[in-house]
């Protein structure tokens, strides 16, 4: 029987828990031990640079379009 478990202590009442419990059984909190976020964040706020330029280039062929046709 492998009694090697690991262990932590609830940071809110010092009681210990299993290294896996994701709250703490006696005093029901969130213990928060979430693992580093994989990669870089990619999605906190993209600024599509591209549709911008698609979008430049389009309204500027739609004023050549409408100053070619007069
Ligand atoms: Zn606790």
């Amino acid at each position: 029987m492998s009694a090697e478990q690991k262990m932590k202590n609830c940071k809110f009442c010092g009681k210990s828990l299993p290294e896996e419990a994701i709250f703490c059984y006696y005093c029901q909190r969130e213990l928060l031990t979430r693992p580093e976020r994989p990669s870089s964040g990619g999605e906190s706020n993209p600024v599509n640079w591209v549709a911008v330029g698609v979008i430049a280039v389009i309204v500027v062929v739609i004023v050549a379009v409408l100053l070619s046709v007069s």
